[in-house]
């Protein structure tokens, strides 16, 4: 009896834990109040395609092993899907299929010709060799190469891929194809027409959320008290931005603990020692955990490593103003309604986030025409994208009277449902 209640628990837990679950939730809210018809929702809950493949890898040791990779393509009427790969021993097929989702509501909102896709692979990179990441990437390649391409579905890079996986994925995929087909992928090395600006661009969209989010609830950024969760391309970036305008970044983490310092950490140092995996915390005997960092007194929190960290259990604790996501579904919805109810502005991931998306698709316009920008033009057509963004998702709230959250998502779902509808899908 006992036993049967705790995994009656542990089922309702995981129920609402279900990112994919969660996400449908409120496309079918924000679907509702724009007033579609259910066979929208029908249409858009699930990806329209899902491949799973098995790729047969050759180890150090001689042995083969059998990884499990996933591409998930949400909606291409907008035009070609876009979404990076995420390779990590947690990845599931559902968890693919709502990043996909999240894809396709963040090219909504900063209005770029794509739906949404992503990919993940069931590995650890960290205990993998550099040969062995080479081979699993081409071999993914390989297994979903039919349905991407340049006009189809173009990855790239997510948690624990780099610019060196997307260089072996483009070589790959230029051998099958037959051309150089740099626009197959973005998150590039600069010497393969990766852009300028796109290593830093997820992080500089947060920044532009932060700024704009703190505007609204009158805190200075010079001396605001910064704590980040995850120590990753987006979340070290972000602290050295929040740094250097000024703000004190009084704790960050990684996935093995947290540094905490009320009087601001050393961020430059801190960046200088981290591995590639964002690993900084074990060089250090005095941390605290992940859950004390969420709940350390700060003006602005920001969540950027992995789903569900912000949940009813500790969402009364958080003592911030802001909370401004920069991974991908950190919070879940019963925490979303707890945050917003006692008044903590919450910037969703599908818009904070949309900054990395955002240049690779000025990757990918480069790689098509062959052109290619500077830095300044890169940054400044970003500032623009995000700040024209975050105004009409706060605009959007205010005058719907409805959370940040569902407000993006009214705005992301929008231009995909219209698309469908003038293709006749729906
Ligand atoms: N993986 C990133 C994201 O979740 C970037 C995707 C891309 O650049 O296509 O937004």
């Amino acid at each position: 009896m006992v036993a049967d209640k705790t995994k009656e628990q542990v089922n309702k837990q995981e129920e609402k834990h279900d990112v994919l679950k969660s996400t449908q939730t409120v496309i079918h809210k924000a679907l509702e109040k724009l007033g579609y018809p259910e066979e929208v929702f029908e249409l858009l809950k699930e990806p329209i395609r899902m491949m799973t493949v098995k790729i047969p890898v050759r180890m150090d040791d001689g042995s083969v092993k059998i990884f499990t990779g996933y591409r998930a393509q949400h909606n291409d009427a907008v035009g070609p899907t876009k979404g990076g790969i995420r390779f990590h021993p947690n990845v599931t097929e559902k968890e693919v299929k709502a990043l996909s989702i999240w894809m396709s509501l963040k090219c909504g909102i900063v209005d770029l010709p794509y739906g949404g896709g992503k990919g993940g692979i069931v590995c650890d990179p960290r205990n993998m060799s550099f040969g062995e990441l080479e081979r699993l990437s081409r071999g993914y390649v390989r297994a979903i190469s039919q349905i991407v391409g340049p006009t189809k579905d173009i990855p790239a890079p997510d948690v624990f891929t780099n610019s060196q996986i997307m260089a072996w994925m483009m070589d790959e995929y230029s051998r099958i194809d037959e051309f150089n087909s740099p626009g197959f992928i973005t998150g590039k090395p600069l010497v393969l027409g990766g852009s300028h600006g796109r290593e830093t661009a997820t992080a500089k969209g947060v920044t532009i959320c932060i700024r704009e989010a703190a505007k609204r609830r009158g805190i200075e950024l010079k001396g605001a008290r910064v704590v980040v969760q995850g120590f990753g391309n987006a979340g070290s970036f972000l602290a050295k931005f929040m740094h250097d305008a000024g703000a004190k970044i009084i704790g960050i983490s990684d996935a093995y603990g947290a540094l905490h310092d009320p009087n601001g950490l050393d961020v430059d140092y801190l960046l200088d020692r981290r591995d590639s995996f964002g690993t900084v915390t074990k060089l250090f005997n005095n941390t605290i955990s992940n859950k004390e960092l969420l709940e350390l007194d700060c003006d602005i929190l920001v969540p950027a490593a992995i789903e569900n960290q912000i949940t009813e259990e500790n969402a009364h604790n958080i003592r911030a103003s802001i909370v401004v996501e920069a991974a991908n579904g950190p919070t879940t919805l019963e925490a979303t309604q707890i945050l917003t109810e006692r008044g903590i502005l919450l910037v969703p991931d599908v818009l904070a986030s949309a900054g990395g998306v955002t240049v690779s698709y000025f990757e990918w316009v480069q790689n098509n025409q062959g052109y290619y920008w500077t830095e300044e033009e890169v940054e400044e057509k970003l500032e623009l994208v995000m700040v024209k963004s975050f105004n009409n998702i706060y605009e959007t709230s205010t005058v719907r009277k409805v959370d940040m959250r569902l407000a993006a998502y009214m705005v992301g779902v929008r231009k995909m449902a219209e698309a469908s509808r003038f293709r006749g899908w729906i």
